[in-house]
């Protein structure tokens, strides 16, 4: 059938299977181009990698990273479905067959289980594989991004994109009409923002270590990693001061408990930098931000999408001897977004742009191009005039 992009809210509810290939295929052949590279420097050899939220985003990017830079097996744990009828499958779902297809054909080891990771069925599940297949992990990446998740006994926990305390308006950029609007922001009940913990803090993420350890299939000296996201002061109320900056600072509490509990573990927390993808989309003046950020990190010849980070992650972070971290202890790929040259120039476009401005001020295609990668769409030498098997 021909698959047509069909943008909802902030997401896209049909994927392009070809189209979610080729854009695997790029960031492979990115990831490749620096295998050599970090060959030469690489004193941290990893040999198997265990991704967590591994089909889209930050986790797809790493895994390509873990594969194709720094030659490594990888198992991968997503949350996809598969197509059915005229229903195209998930983009992450695409994504993750034509990884798996890529990675055997340059002989890694590359499975997947398509499941919630927050149960305790999937975190044994993923166990008996890695006994069975790879015997141990070197690296575990937590890159889960999720709206809900569901409890053990069944309860559903939602979590909120609030502030704390009082209500919060923002500048916000209107994507559907293209204009720039005011978007209010309310506190969130102390209830809610427990809940936005329970889902994006780092109690699943500790879960799954002491689960992992527990089996004895992490190997000495074992890495683990969780992203976060800090971001700057025009963002703060929204993010770092928010409900979902919350979760992350309980996450970076639980890197600290990990290392302290699992001495012969090394946690880490990565600060990435800002980029689309379906999760951050959602989060109001998040699109404004990035949309005037992307112009700005491009035209000072700055920018990096999800596989330019997780490259440089491997091989300017963790593949070194020493890994370098900010003064509580974090891996820092923001490096680059936080400058002060990049963030005085985006709060000066941020105060001056109106409806009238947008087109100049932001980069609206570059932000639309990458919202549309994500599922497949407007990706060079695809034809999506053509027929495809979904
Ligand atoms: P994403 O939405 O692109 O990907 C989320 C991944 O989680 C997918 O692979 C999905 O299948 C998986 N997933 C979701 N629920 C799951 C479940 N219950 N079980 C198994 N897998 C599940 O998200 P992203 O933007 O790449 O975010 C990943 C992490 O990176 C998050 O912690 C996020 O806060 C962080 N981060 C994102 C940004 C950004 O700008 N996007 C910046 C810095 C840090």
């Amino acid at each position: 059938m021909i698959v047509e992009p069909k943008a909802k809210g902030f997401i896209c509810t049909t994927a392009h299977p070809v189209g979610c290939r080729e854009n695997v295929c790029n960031q492979i052949a990115y990831a490749k181009s620096k295998a050599k590279e970090y060959r030469s420097m690489s004193t941290r050899p990893k040999k198997n990698v265990l991704i967590i939220g591994c089909s889209a985003g930050y986790g797809l990017a790493s895994r390509i990273a873990a594969a194709f830079t720094a030659g490594c097996n990888t198992l991968g744990v997503m949350y996809e479905r598969e197509a059915s009828g005229k229903r195209t499958a998930t983009a992450g779902y695409y994504n993750t067959k034509a990884f798996e297809e890529m990675a055997l054909q340059d002989g890694l080891y590359a499975q997947t289980i398509n499941g919630d990771a927050f149960s305790k069925d999937v975190k044994e599940q993923t166990i008996r594989k890695l006994k069975q297949d790879l015997e141990t992990v070197d690296l575990v990446i937590y890159s889960l991004a999720t709206p809900k998740r569901t409890l053990e006994d069944g309860t559903v926990v939602s979590s909120v994109l609030k502030t704390i305390d009082k209500p919060f308006t923002t500048k916000n950029l209107n994507l559907y009409h293209n204009v720039i609007e005011q978007a209010t922001l309310e506190p969130a009940t102390e209830e809610e923002t427990q809940n936005t913990i329970c889902v994006m803090g780092g109690e699943d993420w500790k879960d799954w270590i002491d689960a992992l350890k527990e089996a004895d299939v992490l190997s000495q000296g074992a890495l683990t990693l969780a992203y976060s996201y800090l971001g700057p002061d025009l963002t703060y109320p929204i993010y770092q001061s928010g409900t979902i900056g919350q979760a992350k600072r309980h996450l970076q509490k639980t890197a600290e408990i990990i290392n302290r509990i699992h001495p012969d573990v090394k946690a880490y927390i990565s600060v990435n930098k800002a980029v689309v993808t379906q999760s951050s989309a959602a989060i109001p003046g998040v699109p404004l931000y990035l949309s005037i950020l992307y112009k700005v990190m491009k035209e000072k010849g700055l920018h990096e999408d999800c596989i330019m980070q997780m490259v440089r992650l491997f091989t300017d972070r963790i593949g070194r001897k020493e890994i370098a971290t900010d003064e509580e202890g974090r891996i820092r790929l923001d490096d680059l977004e936080m400058e002060s040259v990049v963030q005085e120039e985006v709060t000066r476009i941020w105060e001056e742009v109106t409806t009238e401005t947008i087109k100049s001020c932001c980069d609206l295609d570059g932000y639309w191009e990458d919202f549309y990668k994500i599922f497949g769409f407007g990706i060079k030498n695809v034809d999506y005039s053509q027929d495809v098997e979904v």
